[in-house]
C-alpha cells in the first residue's frame, strides 16, 4: 500500500518512490546520463542527431551475415545456443589476440575475458578495484559511460587535462601529486588514447612512454579504452599501451565501433592475476557472455573480409568528418573553435564565451540539431561551453543541414 491512501504505487512513485529507504547507498551514484534522456528527442526523423555516436550499420553486408547467422543455426547451433565458459570461447579469445596484434599487442587467450560490449569491461575493472571514495583519474572530457560506471561503484574521478595531443603528462603529475598529498588512492587512470570519445584527439607517440611510466613510477594502473583504434582515416594505427606495459595496463577492446554494436560482443585483456579476478566479476553478473553472439563474431572473423570492412567503415567516416569540418569552417560564428578528429566517430566544440550549451540545447532541438552538452563529459561542471558533436551516422548532406541548424542556434544566442 503507498503512503498516498487509494493512489496506486505506481503512480505514487512518480512524486515519491515508495522504495526510497531500501535502495542501497550505492545507487545514489546511479543518475540517468544526458545522453539516454536526449534519446528520445534526437531519434525523431525531422531531428538532425549530432549526438549519438551510432555506428553507421548501413555499410554492412547484411544478406551475407543473415546467411552466414542461418548456416551458424545449422551447422553449430546446439553449442550457439547453449551455456558456455565464463571468460569466453577459446576460438574468439584467439582471433581477438590477432585483432590485438594489428596494434603491437603480444597477448596469449588464456589473459583476454570476453565481455558484453566494454561497458561490461568497463564495470568489471572498477567493480574488481575500486572501493566507495577511491580516485580514478580520467582525461578532461571522457566518455560518459565511463563517469557514469565510476560514480555507480561510488568512485571518485579526478580529471586530467589533455590537449591536441591528448593527456598532458606534466598534468598527469600533478593531479598525482594533489590525490596523494590529499590522503586518498588513486587506483587507476582512465584513458582512451585514439580518437578519443568525446574530444576526438589522439595522444601522441612520444607521451605514451611518459604517460606509463609516470604510472609505473606511482604505482598506478592504467585502464586503456580503445573501440576506435582502427578507424584512423588513413589507416594508420598507433601502438596500443597494453603493447609497450603487459605487466601494468588493462586493456578494454570491443567489436561494436568495427563491426557492430548489438552484437554486444566486446573483452578486457588483462595481466594473469587481474583477469582471474575479472572472470569471477564476469561469472556473477551474466554467468557467461552469450554464446550465440561470440559465435557469430567468430564466424564473422573468419569468413568474412572484416578488414576490407573496417576500410568501408574508415571512408565512410572520414567522409563524414570532412563534411563536417568544411561546414563548421563556413558557418559557425567567429569564436568557436574544434578539435580536428583524425579517426573515430567525434568533434570537440567550443562556442563562444557567454555562451551555455547545456542551456541552449532545448531551442536546438526546437531548430531541429541535437549535440550532447559538454557538461555530460565532466563528472565535475565544467564543460558549459563545450558539445560534443557525432558525425558518424547522419549523411554528409543531413551533416551540412544539421551545421547549418546549429550555426543559426548559435547566431541566434549571440544575439540574446
Ligand atoms: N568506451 C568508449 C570510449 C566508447 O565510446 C564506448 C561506446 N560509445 C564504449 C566504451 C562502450 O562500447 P561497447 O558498445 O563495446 O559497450
Amino acid at each position: 500500500m503507498s503512503d498516498t491512501g487509494s493512489q496506486p504505487a505506481h503512480q505514487a512513485g512518480r512524486s515519491l518512490d515508495p522504495h526510497l529507504g531500501r535502495y542501497a547507498a550505492r545507487t545514489a551514484g546511479m543518475t540517468a546520463s544526458e545522453i539516454r534522456a536526449l534519446f528520445a528527442v534526437a531519434s525523431r526523423p525531422e531531428v538532425v542527431s549530432l549526438a549519438g555516436g551510432m555506428p553507421y550499420l548501413s555499410a554492412l553486408p547484411l544478406e551475407s551475415l543473415a546467411a552466414d547467422v542461418g548456416q551458424l543455426m545449422a551447422s553449430e547451433g546446439l553449442t550457439a545456443l547453449q551455456y558456455g565458459s565464463a571468460q569466453g570461447t577459446v576460438e574468439l579469445r584467439e582471433q581477438i589476440c590477432e585483432v590485438m596484434a594489428l596494434e603491437g599487442i603480444t597477448a596469449h587467450p588464456d589473459d583476454v575475458v570476453v565481455t558484453v560490449g566494454s561497458q561490461m569491461g568497463l564495470d568489471m575493472v572498477t567493480r574488481v578495484f575500486c572501493d566507495p571514495g577511491d580516485v580514478v583519474l580520467a582525461e578532461a572530457p571522457s566518455y560518459v559511460g565511463a563517469l557514469g560506471t565510476f560514480s555507480a561503484y561510488q568512485a571518485q574521478v579526478v580529471h586530467v587535462e589533455m590537449d591536441d595531443a591528448g593527456l598532458v603528462p606534466e598534468a598527469l603529475r600533478q593531479a598525482l601529486a594533489a590525490v596523494t598529498a590529499s590522503g586518498r588512492r588513486v587506483k587507476f587512470l582512465y584513458t582512451i588514447p585514439n580518437f578519443q570519445n568525446p574530444a576526438g584527439v589522439t595522444l601522441s607517440v612520444q607521451r605514451r612512454a611518459e604517460i606509463l611510466e609516470i604510472c609505473a613510477q606511482h604505482d598506478v594502473l592504467v585502464v586503456e579504452d580503445n573501440p576506435y583504434g582502427l578507424l584512423g582515416f588513413d589507416g594508420q594505427t598507433y601502438p596500443a599501451l597494453r603493447s609497450a606495459d603487459p605487466t601494468n595496463v588493462v586493456y578494454l577492446g570491443s567489436f561494436s565501433k568495427t563491426f557492430a554494436p548489438g552484437l554486444r560482443v566486446g573483452w578486457v585483456l588483462a595481466p594473469h592475476a587481474v583477469r582471474e579476478k575479472l572472470v569471477l566479476a564476469a561469472e556473477s553478473a551474466t554467468l557467461c557472455p552469450p554464446a550465440f553472439t561470440q559465435a557469430v563474431v567468430s564466424r564473422y572473423l573468419s569468413q568474412h573480409d572484416w578488414k576490407g570492412q573496417i576500410k568501408t567503415y574508415r571512408e565512410a567516416y572520414r567522409e563524414r568528418r570532412d563534411a563536417t569540418l568544411a561546414a563548421m569552417e563556413q558557418q559557425l560564428p567567429a569564436g568557436c573553435t574544434w578539435t580536428k578528429p583524425e579517426g573515430g566517430f567525434y568533434v570537440w566544440l567550443t562556442v563562444p564565451e557567454g555562451l551555455d550549451t547545456k542551456a541552449m540545447l532545448p531551442r536546438a532541438v526546437t531548430q531541429r540539431v541535437a549535440y550532447v552538452p559538454g557538461t555530460a563529459f565532466y563528472a565535475d561542471s565544467f564543460g558549459s561551453r563545450q558539445m560534443r558533436l557525432s558525425y558518424c551516422y547522419p549523411t554528409p548532406e543531413r551533416i551540412r543541414e544539421g551545421v547549418r541548424r546549429l550555426a543559426a542556434v548559435l547566431e541566434g544566442e549571440l544575439e540574446l
